[in-house]
């Protein structure tokens, strides 16, 4: 079926004496080679190269890892909080979830700028020169981790030579790694979204949490107090989550979408997830893959079928008219916002409201 891996091939950083635009239009080609599945080990070779040469152009040309520029450790940034030089940390955020994080755990003591806003899909997302600066001015950096951001990851990961970085999921890896999901299909990674299982997205805010009081420890009492408080109300969203799911009849407990982020979600909360596409929005899904999920609709009479904000809804009208086609209805259930959070203004601007929509959405639709 239809799961496919979400963490990008892991380019290593390797000199490169290739012509730039080559490498720039190759790397749109290995992406989209990966994304649909096709990218081999074997057959690849130039490509991958081509792919590792373009996180080597980012690093430098971009984010400026490997030029001259001064390291700024987690102890300087306490001293200029300290000395008075500094009054908020200055934060950048990759995602909507992780800035949401970071800005909930911080308070007025943070001032939080996200790069990738309302739509943007991570695993797609390129720096622009614009991040460059932000990057730049930051006091510290926080991102998910787990080659999410496919084509910032090791660019995120050598910025942290040179500046406080942190990946909000670095100590589930190190403390409790048997928590990540680890799908065959993924090819050895874990599965990024961990946001979608709201206890895990509780351990992260304990990471960020004990990061910003590292960083700032004249204030950690307000980070703990800031950081108890929110976690009760993950804690009870978690609970919600769970209720609100198990009121759907488990034979019909089937969240089908075109993109395969929720895994982690049917895994908190008992309910069978598929995607039709991997990650794939330019692919059309394969006709297998189409019938294997139509069969699925129509044997467990599921009544409706989701689409994601970042993914075009004709990927999903294909199971729609297949059921018409069987005789069974299935309709549109409703828009979830899987790896970006919604428009600045909106519930699904912040982490606790997206997931009460996501999960209002399926219910009010399955049940
Ligand atoms: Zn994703």
């Amino acid at each position: 079926m239809v799961h496919r891996s979400v963490a990008m091939p892991r380019f290593l950083a390797l000199p490169c004496a290739h012509d730039p635009s080559k490498i720039l239009s190759n790397q749109n080609y290995v992406f989209r080679r990966w994304k649909s599945g096709s990218l081999n080990e074997k057959g690849d070779t130039m490509s991958i190269y081509a792919g590792r040469c373009w996180v080597v152009l980012f690093a430098t040309a971009v984010l400026g890892i490997g030029g001259c520029g001064s390291s700024v450790s987690t102890g300087d940034v306490r001293d200029a909080l300290s000395n008075g030089k500094a009054q908020v940390l200055s934060i950048v955020c990759t995602t909507g979830q992780v800035g949401d994080l970071v800005i909930h755990l911080g308070g007025e003591h943070v001032r939080v700028e996200t790069l990738m806003g309302p739509g943007v899909d991570p695993h797609l997302y390129r720096g622009t020169l614009g991040d460059t600066q932000k990057l730049n001015r930051a006091d510290a950096v926080f991102y998910n981790g787990l080659h999410l951001e496919g084509r910032l990851a090791e660019a995120l990961e050598n910025l942290a030579s040179r500046k406080p970085t942190f990946a909000v999921t670095e100590e589930i890896v190190a403390q409790s790694p048997q928590l990540l999901r680890k799908p065959p299909e993924f090819d050895g990674n874990y599965d990024p979204h961990v946001w979608f299982d709201v206890a895990l997205w509780t351990r992260c805010a304990e990471t960020v949490t004990r990061k910003l009081v590292e960083l700032d420890s004249a204030h950690a009492e307000d980070y703990r107090r800031r950081s108890a408080a929110y976690i009760a109300r993950l804690n009870k969203l978690h609970d919600w989550c769970k209720t609100s799911i198990a009121a759907i009849p488990s034979d019909r407990r089937l969240l089908i979408t075109a993109h395969d982020a929720f895994g982690y979600f049917g895994r908190a909360y008992d309910i069978e997830v598929h995607g039709l596409q991997g990650i794939s929005t330019a692919d059309e899904a394969d006709l297998a893959s189409v019938n294997e999920l139509v069969d699925l609709l129509v044997s467990r009479q599921v009544k409706a079928v989701f689409v994601e904000s970042s993914v075009p809804p004709k990927t999903i009208q294909s199971l729609i008219q297949g059921c018409a086609a069987r005789g069974h209805t299935v309709v549109e259930g409703g828009e979830l916002f899987s790896d970006a959070m919604g428009l600045a203004g909106t519930q699904e601007a912040e982490y606790i409201g997206m997931v009460e929509h996501n999960v209002n959405t399926i219910v009010k639709a399955l049940k």
